[in-house]
């Protein structure tokens, strides 16, 4: 799903170099951690295999694709395969969950008549079906990070990123979103989360990659938080 081939990003300008020489794959239907110290190039990484950056050497395939072949429309029809989740998910305050899961499917091809029967699956997958209805004042933070999964999955995106997804929930709702980030990948989402939160990668373990000043330091299939 993923492959990084021998690459660096050096940032113009400060001449940051983000990532080092940084080679991996990840493959489809895996669930990874990725962690690091703050400015180990996480987010990088995310930008990358957005094509928001980049790379100044090697090669980036997502999906069997070289991303330096792509050109504007079809990284426009790449970013609609890839569901995004950060730590601060604005939602539309004016729309109930329903109606914000449902705008994801605006920009996509998929016919009107199916949004309903789709939104509904998306939010059953995140445990908020019974919540439909509810704007996102009337839900908590890790119930709104939980609507803001379902919009990144509602078009059935084979890969979801999430960046810090639980930065600014309390443990019990960022284990729930954790637990809901799992369910996604047991339906065939292939997921990685950068994240901080050493509690959620030692309990629920997944294959963890490890940054340090942008290389990759580690790569535990057993995973396990070790800066
Ligand atoms: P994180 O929360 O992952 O530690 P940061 O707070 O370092 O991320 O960065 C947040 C965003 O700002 C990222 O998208 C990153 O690309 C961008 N960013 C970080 N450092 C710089 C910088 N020195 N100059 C410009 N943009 C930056
Ligand atoms: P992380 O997400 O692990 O905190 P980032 O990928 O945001 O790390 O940052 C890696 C390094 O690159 C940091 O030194 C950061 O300051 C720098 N950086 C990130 N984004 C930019 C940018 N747009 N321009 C310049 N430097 C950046």
């Amino acid at each position: 799903m993923i492959d990084l081939k021998q690459v660096s990003l050096e940032y113009p300008v400060t001449r940051t170099l983000a990532l080092d020489d940084v080679s991996l794959h990840v493959a489809k239907g895996e669930f990874v951690y990725l962690v690091g110290h703050s400015g180990a190039g996480k987010s990088s990484f995310m930008n990358l295999v957005l094509k928001r950056a980049l790379p100044t050497r090697g090669e980036v395939r997502v999906a069997g694709e070289a991303l330096t072949r792509f050109r504007g429309r079809r990284t426009a029809l790449l970013r609609r395969r890839i569901g995004t989740v950060f730590q601060d998910n604005l939602l539309l305050d004016h729309l109930n969950a329903f109606d914000n899961v449902a705008f994801a499917l605006r920009v996509t091809g998929v016919p009107q008549r199916e949004w309903p029967q789709r939104v509904t699956s998306a939010l059953r997958t995140v445990g908020l079906e019974h919540k439909k209805y509810a704007l996102p004042v009337q839900l908590s933070q890790g119930e709104q990070q939980r609507v803001a999964i379902a919009r990144a999955i509602v078009s059935d995106p084979p890969l979801l990123l999430a960046d810090e997804p639980t930065g600014n929930l309390d443990p019990d709702n960022s284990r729930d979103v954790l637990k809901v980030l799992q369910n996604v990948n047991r339906r065939g989402t292939t997921v990685v989360v950068a994240t901080h939160a050493r509690d959620l990668v030692e309990t629920y373990r997944h294959r963890t990659l490890t940054l340090r000043k942008g290389k990759l330091v580690r790569d535990d299939p057993y995973g396990g938080y070790a800066l």
